[in-house]
């Protein structure tokens, strides 16, 4: 898979590139010796990773060059350590606090005999020792496997380094004895400082490096593979530990100065991470005298002031989630309804609520859409929230809005969650902290927020007085099309129009076909569907009784754009294009009178469309 792309017109780029050729000049520090073979490594290497939380990877210089992980690898096998046992486990093993010591100290708490952290050998060692396996083999390649899901790639262990360290590490293995002494480590110790030590000779390129962090900042997921490489619960757990003891000595002027959790290595590589937003790879061999590569320490310095990435101070405050409200008084769904229940709705629609929501739904953005509700809503009829724009929702988003809809329907008010299809996570918490079944089936009976509000507007239609909708007995004198004519006219009209009867799904109108009459929809709803009817199509719109459906045909004759559907048991009176021309000659009066009709009914649908488009674009949160 490519993963780094050539991106020469790029001020980021321009940025890494100004900073290598700024830094390559330096040649302060010492290549490490400890381990021979890392004495080998050749001081003039230099390269720079970024990798962005959508995949994409910037670099410059000794990017593909490998080398091995070392020390970088602690915070990565604490992460599967926390996996395989759990943060409570872990801690009965390895403590959380910064020693003051160095790397390879033999630093174990007084009381507990516990290392302090698993950034030092003696944490590290420990930890290797809570990968479960069976063997030693095993426990190495499932090492291994869980860093291939971090950088996307099969990786290796690279052998010189190994059998280097396996001669020399003498010091790991005194750790490792005395870890077996306090029965931290309850197994034979040497085949575990062994696997700590092939685990630190895993090769790669600060490539992998930056990816690996920005899978971290990515709640644990590979954003090029997906993969989950850590349980995303686990993420600040491993951060934590890089943030106050991953950088050695250093940790607390790192945290100060970069304000990134980060963690370096002997062989000369440094990880930083910035949550949620991106992951640093640096690699240059030569060191300070605490560890830290020189030119890794001044890049990742000088990258957080540029970029302003210090995890303290960052640049923007959650906004409130919110992207538009309004109530059914002021827009309605898209069923185009007689004159009479408009104005009705106009009159009683505050009692429906539509909130639309939008972005990252955690706490900070939740908060001042529960506490508008609250406050806005009084007691209402109907609440529908809608999550189309919602780009992800975390726990306690989900369970605040949850609870509230809860809280609502107890009360007594009808509540919709539309477009959750996507939030797995809100879906589980309706299952799990309603228990009532049908309450979870009632939030999510409508996928569109149109149609849920289409439902709660019939609703309250349902406590209007009589007369309800026109009947077709009244010689259709409140019908739309037939308004301000006479009984005489009324009569003309009337001797016009076939009755048709339709049953659920029966088609009235096929996209495609000759426009040659109108439908006044005298029993139930059609609806108007671009595309397949139920399928992939588009329900764009639907009528009911009193309005009529199909009468552009009467003003350009242009064939039927779109297919209407009865949904349920339908009837309508159907108007011929012929017999309105005829009307022309016979009667010119009606036939005004009609045509005046037709052109009043598009304009209040043109009037609603402004006004949806007025309502949807002023709004901001
Ligand atoms: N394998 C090295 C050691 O244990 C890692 C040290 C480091 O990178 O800090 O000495």
């Amino acid at each position: 898979m490519e993963r780094v792309h050539d991106q020469r017109l790029s001020p980021v780029q321009a940025f890494l590139d100004s900073l290598h050729a700024k830094y390559a000049p330096l040649t302060e520090g010492d290549v490490a010796t400890y381990i021979p073979e890392l004495a080998n490594a050749d001081p003039e290497l230099f390269g720079i990773c970024i990798a962005t939380t959508d995949g994409f990877v910037y670099e410059v210089g000794h990017s593909r060059h490998e080398f091995t992980i070392q020390s970088i690898s602690k915070p990565f096998v604490y992460g599967l350590a926390l996996d395989d046992n759990g943060p409570d486990q872990m801690m009965t093993k390895v403590g959380v606090e910064p020693s003051g010591d160095a790397f390879n100290a033999i630093s174990l708490h007084k009381v507990t005999g516990c290392p302090l952290n698993p950034m030092i050998n003696a944490g590290a060692i420990a930890t290797t020792g809570q990968i479960v396996a069976d063997t030693p083999e095993q426990r190495i390649e499932r090492i291994i496997g869980m860093f291939a899901r971090y950088a996307g790639r099969p990786l290796q262990v690279d052998q010189a380094v190994y059998v280097s360290e396996h001669r020399t590490g003498h010091r790991n293995r005194a750790i490792g004895h005395l870890l077996r002494n306090f029965e931290v480590l309850t197994d034979e110790p040497t085949a575990t400082v062994d696997t700590y030590f092939k685990q630190c000779a895993i090769s790669m390129t600060c490539g992998d490096l930056a990816l690996m962090g920005a899978t971290l900042a990515n709640q644990g997921i590979n954003p090029l593979t997906g993969e989950q490489a850590i349980r995303s619960e686990h993420v600040e757990n491993v951060l934590s530990v890089m943030a106050s003891c991953g950088m050695y000595d250093f940790s607390g002027g790192w945290i100060y100065n970069v304000g990134m959790p980060a963690k370096s290595g002997v062989a000369g590589g440094v990880l930083a991470v910035l949550p949620g937003q991106l992951g640093i790879g640096v690699y240059s061999p030569r060191l300070d005298p605490q560890g830290n590569s020189v030119r890794a320490l001044k890049v990742c310095e000088e990258l957080s002031r540029a970029w302003e990435l210090h995890q303290f101070n960052p640049p923007y405050c959650p906004q409130n989630s919110r992207r538009l409200t309004y109530t059914c008084a002021q827009r309605n769904s898209s069923r185009t309804r007689h004159s009479a229940e408009r104005a009705w709705l106009r009159d009683e629609g505050n009692s429906i609520h539509v909130v639309e929501l939008q972005g990252n739904l955690a706490f900070s953005t939740t908060e001042p859409i529960i506490r508008e509700v609250v406050e806005r809503v009084g007691r209402p009829r109907g609440v529908i929230l809608d999550f189309h724009h919602v780009t992800s929702i975390n726990g306690i988003a989900s369970r605040l809005l949850v609870d509230l809809a809860r809280d609502l329907r107890r009360d007594g008010t009808v509540v919709y969650l539309t477009h959750t299809h996507l939030l797995p996570m809100l879906r589980q918490q309706v299952i799990s902290r309603l228990d009532d079944p049908l309450a979870s089936e009632t939030l999510f009976r409508f996928h569109s927020s149109d149609s849920a509000l289409e439902q709660c507007e019939d609703d309250l239609l349902k406590d209007r007085a009589a007369p309800q909708s026109p009947a077709a007995a009244q010689q259709f004198r409140d019908y739309e099309i037939s308004s301000g004519l006479s009984a005489e006219e009324l009569a003309v009209f009337a001797r016009l129009l076939t009755k048709e009867t339709y049953n659920a799904s029966d088609f009235i109108i096929r996209h495609g076909d000759e426009a040659t009459s109108l439908f006044l929809i005298t029993k139930g709803v059609v609806g108007v569907w671009l595309g397949t009817v139920g399928g992939d199509g588009r329900r764009m719109s639907s009528f009911s009784v009193g309005t009529m459906v199909g009468e552009m045909a009467f003003l350009d004759g242009v064939k039927r754009s779109a297919n209407v559907v009865a949904e349920g048991d339908v009837e309508c009176a159907v108007f011929q294009v012929a017999d309105f021309v005829g009307l022309q000659a016979s009667h010119p009066v009606i036939h005004t009178k009609i045509l005046r009709n037709i052109g009043i009914s598009l304009a209040t649908r043109l009037r609603k469309l402004n006004q949806d488009v007025s309502i949807l674009s002023t709004q901001r949160a």
